[in-house]
């Protein structure tokens, strides 16, 4: 337990400084908003103080509201009144802020007279990204300091601004070129010499150079960008407020807005993946102070597809890799192909010039597994075949200095039995990367019958380090992504020898909400790639001759996907278009296995393409495959575009309630059959729905 917050007061010079205590982010919690509010009323009651400083204690200001509180109805007093509170003095106040200062944390801010920041301080209000609005006042003061037009830009992105351009922003008054809390001392001093205690409520917005139709074109541009997401719709309406009307209405206008999506599911679903994307490191039996081992240097083997992304990953973070190929052709071609990702960042104004050629000075290509001797973690991305990558391991075995750690890329193989080809299998780990794997979040972390705990630690720790969210996995085909995957996939093509179209398929699952839809995903990851997985699978693949017929099909035609021009859909400049062959095979496919095509709704194509796939996640929690029903929720929000707002299948699942998930099963099989128990529930669903209970309760 933390110890309770402390907000102290001290008075020296005639300046007060209030000092928020409550480790380890300073969030806005009650003690703290309560701490303040008495601060203030004693700074007002003293008399002897000129001026006031806000701040706080360890690594940041307050970083933000304690998001645990956001379930329950906010006790007072509310962060507003503290807020009102803080601008109404009669002193001037200053905020000196260090680390973060975002969303309730800014807010504070905001409403101080004056605010100086650390040069490495960040600010925002990020809100949206929890499906929120800022709800203390962030919506009235924010365009009041900077602006309509970047306020609502600001809000709507969420995003955290460094220093500098908040300075020029005008969200902070000032950068402390030494001590902050020094700095804004001065500063506290200075506004009371002068008399000038400038309120930010107080202030006009401007809305210089704005089209008089601004927030009118602002709500049409926000239906089309924020799909499932209202709150950064709602935040053009509470913009407009603060620019048409009195400080005091827009406020009310803000509060009930904000009460309203703290009780949305879209919030309740983000908020769910916040905290699970936090928990997802947590691995019971490999303790926070695991010490992991030092990882300064990386080799990555084949330069193809992965490798030249898993290689970026690496070089974008810092480190200097070495890639091994077998011809100096697939090098060149590698090489040259992780050049041109950097000449595009570059392009797009998202890498300065000399960071690229930074990062290819730590990038080297050689031929021969010996330049890997002094590599400290090796990442395997050769071709997917057991004999390869056995030998491939046995030689690393040979090569590697002791300690180092071999990790494999494989999606489907048996990392214990590429394990067993070293002399160390303790070493021995998987990291599946998803692709484009320097742009994908995901990597799932696929620990060993014998993987050593500080490897677990040491890869958790480097997944942080790559910019992903590591997440564990027990060893199963496909793992926890791909084994759910397997099921959807399936059903979306079934659907289509039952009378859907590829089109249909992929709007009912996009207007779901997913990224892409399935046919469309099959095509961009190759329907080479998805076949061959197949081929390698056979034997225990179920004994249905509709099954994945399609894709076979398609990969029999030399239809591979976007990468040949036709795969579900005909590509011309790149866009997708419905391909006439495709439906006549589709029909011809139909009638030869006896399916009788029929009108398909919407409603059918997500429930039998999701059904499956949480029974099967049921599945991979009763096997100890995923450590959490919330570690597969970050699986398939970061690596496989299931709608965040929906917070990931099991949460969704929860949402539908697990007896209605095991009623609908049944409702197919009586329909459809059920000669494969596609629709049989997962034995732990099964008991979950039985005994009232949902996915969420397992963590209890
Ligand atoms: P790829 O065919 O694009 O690249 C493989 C590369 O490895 C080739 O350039 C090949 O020349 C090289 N190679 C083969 N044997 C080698 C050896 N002995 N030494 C050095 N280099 C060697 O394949 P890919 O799509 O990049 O897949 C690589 C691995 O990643 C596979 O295990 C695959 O299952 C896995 N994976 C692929 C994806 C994907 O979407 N493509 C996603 C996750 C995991």
């Amino acid at each position: 337990m933390n110890e309770a917050p402390r907000v102290t007061l001290t008075v020296k010079d005639g300046v007060a400084v209030i000092v928020v205590d409550n480790p380890p982010v300073n969030a806005i919690s009650h003690a703290v908003r309560a701490g303040i509010l008495a601060a203030v009323s004693e700074i007002e009651d003293g008399g002897k103080v000129e001026a006031a400083v806000l701040t706080a204690a360890g690594r940041t200001f307050m970083s933000g509201s304690d998001i645990r509180e956001f379930d329950f109805p906010q006790k007072e007093p509310h962060l507003e009144l503290v807020n009102a509170a803080l601008e109404a003095l009669a002193v001037p106040i200053v905020a000196a802020i260090h680390g973060t200062a975002l969303g309730g944390g800014f807010e504070l801010a905001m409403a101080c007279h004056y605010r100086v920041a650390d040069a490495k301080a960040k600010v925002g209000l990020p809100e949206v990204n929890l499906g929120l609005i800022p709800g203390a006042g962030g919506t009235q003061r924010l365009p009041r300091l900077i602006g309509a037009k970047a306020a609502l830009e600001l809000i709507q992105a969420g995003r955290h601004v460094a220093a500098p351009e908040a300075l020029k922003l005008g969200m902070i008054d000032e950068i402390a070129m030494g001590d902050v809390l020094a700095t804004a001392i001065a500063a506290a001093k200075r506004l009371a010499v002068e008399k000038n205690i400038p309120r930010t409520r107080a202030r006009v917005v401007s809305t210089a150079g704005l089209p008089a139709d601004f927030f009118a074109e602002q709500r049409a541009a926000a239906q089309k960008k924020f799909r499932g997401f209202p709150a950064p719709m709602a935040a053009v309406d509470l913009v407009e407020a603060a620019v048409k009307q009195p400080f005091a209405e827009g406020r009310a206008l803000e509060a009930e807005a904000s009460r309203h999506f703290k009780a949305s599911a879209e919030s309740k679903a983000l908020r769910h993946l916040f905290f699970a994307e936090r928990e997802v490191a947590r691995i019971p039996d490999v303790p926070k102070d695991t010490p992991v081992r030092a990882i300064q240097s990386v080799g990555v083997i084949g330069a193809g597809t992965m490798g030249r992304g898993i290689a970026l990953s690496f070089l974008n973070a810092g480190f200097p890799v070495i890639i091994v190929e077998t011809k100096q052709e697939a090098l060149d071609r590698g090489l040259a192909a992780i050049d041109q990702t950097l000449a595009r960042d570059v392009g797009k104004g998202r890498l300065p010039a000399d960071q690229k050629a930074e990062r290819l000075a730590r990038l080297n290509g050689a031929l021969d597994l010996t330049a890997l001797a002094g590599a400290d973690l090796i990442i395997e991305a050769a071709f997917e075949n057991m004999v390869i990558k056995r030998r491939l391991f046995a030689q690393l075995d040979k090569v590697c200095k002791p300690g180092a750690i071999l990790a494999s890329n494989t999606s489907t193989l048996d990392l214990n039995h590429i394990a067993a080809a070293t002399s160390r299998p303790a070493d021995v780990i998987g990291t599946h990367f998803f692709s484009p794997a320097n742009i994908m979040r995901l990597l799932e972390i696929v620990r060993g019958r014998e993987t050593a705990k500080d490897v677990v630690a040491t890869l958790m720790d480097v997944a942080k380090r790559i910019g992903k969210v590591g997440v564990l996995s027990g060893v199963c085909f496909g793992f926890i992504g791909n084994r759910m995957f397997e099921g959807y996939v399936r059903e979306s093509q079934r659907l289509l020898l039952e009378g859907a179209t590829p089109g249909q398929v992929d709007k009912a699952l996009t207007d779901f909400g997913m990224a892409m839809g399935p046919c469309a995903v099959c095509d961009l990851a190759g329907l080479d790639v998805s076949y061959l997985t197949r081929e390698g699978n056979r034997a225990h693949m179920p004994n249905d001759p509709s099954y994945c017929v399609l894709g076979d099909k398609l990969y029999h035609l030399g239809r591979l996907g976007q990468k040949t021009g036709t795969g579900f859909y005909l590509y011309e400049n790149g866009k997708a278009k419905t391909d006439p062959d495709v439906e006549t095979l589709i029909r011809a496919e139909a009638s030869r296995l006896g399916i009788e095509q029929r009108a398909i709704t919407d409603e059918e194509i997500v429930e039998r393409c999701l059904l499956p796939m949480i029974s099967e996640a049921a599945q991979i929690l009763d096997e100890g495959i995923a450590l959490r029903a919330s570690d597969i929720d970050v699986v398939w929000c970061t690596g496989y575009g299931f709608p965040r707002f929906r917070g990931g299948p099991l949460w969704y699942a929860d949402g539908l309630g697990l007896a209605n998930v095991v009623t609908r099963m049944a409702a197919i099989a009586a329909r459809l059959g059920n000669p494969h128990g596609y629709w049989t529930p997962a034995p732990l669903l099964k008991r979950l729905a039985a005994e009232g209970k949902g996915f969420g309760d397992l963590a209890k």
